[in-house]
């Protein structure tokens, strides 16, 4: 492999149904703790835990391309849209390892996320693929007693992580959600300051969430 490609890569999936600021700050601030070299952005298909996205398929796509398109580290990865069907991460994960034997895959979470990690389909196949960042928020503990299944990262390695192995990231909040930006634009409030420039105007032009 090419000196100059990545060796380590992580995964940021939701419906980013926008991506908003929140999106690109926090997982920059992963990036930074963890001297992850690139993060892909994964726009899911049809969520397995959550009702189907208002906008279609290809909208927010295009917003999550625009918003990266200047983030040369951050890039879109349409490959649960392409796929029919469910979006399970695990599929996922295998279907990338295949694409790019050489990376070493590492999942981005919210707390919230992994707590409900072991419901997931195949979580324990998952888990043997990747390790996980958890992203935390000051003033938020971990679960105590902590679950069996998670096993702590030794940090004394910066720069990897390996398959199976939970690293708490903190976080500085950024507080915005793309259910307030719909529920906003719905009431005909400006969103500009919470998203891309690009994704702000492109919502504009396809008038969604009106
Ligand atoms: P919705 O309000 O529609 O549920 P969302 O803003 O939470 O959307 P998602 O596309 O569901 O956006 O988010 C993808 C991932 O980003 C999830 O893991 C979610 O926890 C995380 N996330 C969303 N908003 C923020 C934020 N402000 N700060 C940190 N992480 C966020």
């Amino acid at each position: 492999m090419n000196d100059s490609r990545p060796d380590r890569c992580g995964i940021f999936g939701g419906t980013f149904d926008p991506i908003h600021i929140g999106h690109v700050k926090t997982v920059r601030q992963v990036m930074q703790q963890t001297e992850l070299p690139l993060v892909r952005y994964i726009p899911a298909a049809l969520p397995p835990h959550r009702p189907r996205p208002g906008t279609n398929a290809k909208q927010r796509l295009a917003m999550v391309d625009l918003a990266l398109r200047d983030q040369g580290d951050m890039i879109v990865d349409a490959r649960e849209l392409r796929r029919c069907g469910h979006s399970y991460t695990v599929d996922t994960v295998e279907s990338l390892r295949e694409e790019f034997p050489d990376i070493d895959f590492s999942l981005i979470l919210g707390l919230d996320a992994l707590l409900g990690f072991d419901q997931w389909h195949r979580w324990q196949a998952l888990l043997s693929l990747v390790g996980i960042y958890v992203m935390v928020r000051p003033g938020y503990a971990l679960p105590d007693p902590i679950p069996d299944w998670w096993q702590t990262a030794d940090t004394s390695t910066p720069g990897s992580l390996a398959a199976g192995k939970i690293q708490a990231i903190s976080i500085d909040p950024v507080d915005v959600s793309a259910t307030g930006i719909r529920e906003g634009i719905r009431a005909g409030q400006d969103q500009h300051h919470v998203l891309h420039p690009g994704v702000w105007q492109y919502i504009q032009t396809h008038k969604l969430y009106e």
